[in-house]
């Protein structure tokens, strides 16, 4: 079995019975930063081998993976935050194993997710919403910000401390969504947890009076 377990997004607590039971009792986790992981297994006593799996893992460590898979093994994957395969790698490995093992289980462990969890604090429609992800840092930039303005629901993106500020200033810069309500919300879960909200120029001059530290989620009130 593979198993794609759900992990907290900052806050360790954040993780449900279920998760801490296959985490304990797999044969191996497959992490995307074992270091990462090494802290949450730690505060749950979990003693586990932990092999790293990550974006630029190569051909011969899927090789690997897909032969424990064969071999019967129960293998879990967790990535550094939250679910795995959303915005980070995941996806590409569980449609590699079922290439390879066509009869796997593939059982999900649901648990955090950051878009999800900043939607539900967002008060903005959310019964439909649309998620992009990350903005591409450059080329197609420009057209990720204005395809925004054309759609009608709630939008959720992730952007990192660097482009925070960035992109702030570039969907300000569209006319269109001048007056629509944002809410940005920093370290969610977590210690210095904040929530910025108002008009994009409004969120934008709360955040240049801080530090811009931290994991930052933008959510686009739906039109
Ligand atoms: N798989 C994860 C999920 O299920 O949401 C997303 C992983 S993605 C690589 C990580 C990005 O999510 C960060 O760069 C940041 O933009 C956002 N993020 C992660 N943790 C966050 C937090 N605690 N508060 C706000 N944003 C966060």
């Amino acid at each position: 079995m593979l198993y794609i377990v759900a992990t907290p997004i900052g806050n360790l607590e954040d993780i449900t019975l279920r998760a801490v039971s296959v985490l304990t009792n797999a044969d191996l986790i497959l992490a995307e930063d074992t270091r990462v992981t090494r802290v949450l297994l730690d505060r749950y006593n979990i003693k586990k081998e932990l092999l790293s799996y990550h974006e630029h893992s190569g051909l011969k460590k899927l090789e690997k993976v897909v032969k424990m898979l064969k071999e019967g093994k129960n293998l879990a994957l967790v990535s550094d935050a939250g679910t795995p395969g959303i915005s980070d790698p995941g996806g590409f490995l569980v449609s590699e194993a079922l290439k390879a093992v066509p009869d796997l289980k593939v059982v999900p462990i649901p648990g955090a997710n950051v878009a999800i969890t900043a939607l539900s604090v967002s008060g903005f429609p959310a019964d439909k919403f649309v998620f992009l992800g990350f903005p591409p840092h450059k080329k197609g930039r420009q057209t990720f910000f204005k395809r925004i303005g054309d759609i009608e629901e709630t939008v959720v993106f992730y952007e990192s401390k660097h482009r925070i500020l960035k992109a702030l200033e570039e969907l300000r810069e569209l006319s269109m969504l001048n007056d629509r309500p944002i809410m940005v919300a920093r370290e969610l879960t977590k210690q210095f947890e904040t929530i910025y909200r108002g008009t994009i120029g409004e969120t934008l001059d709360q955040l240049n009076k801080t530090k811009v530290l931290g994991e930052f989620v933008v959510v686009i009130r739906a039109k």
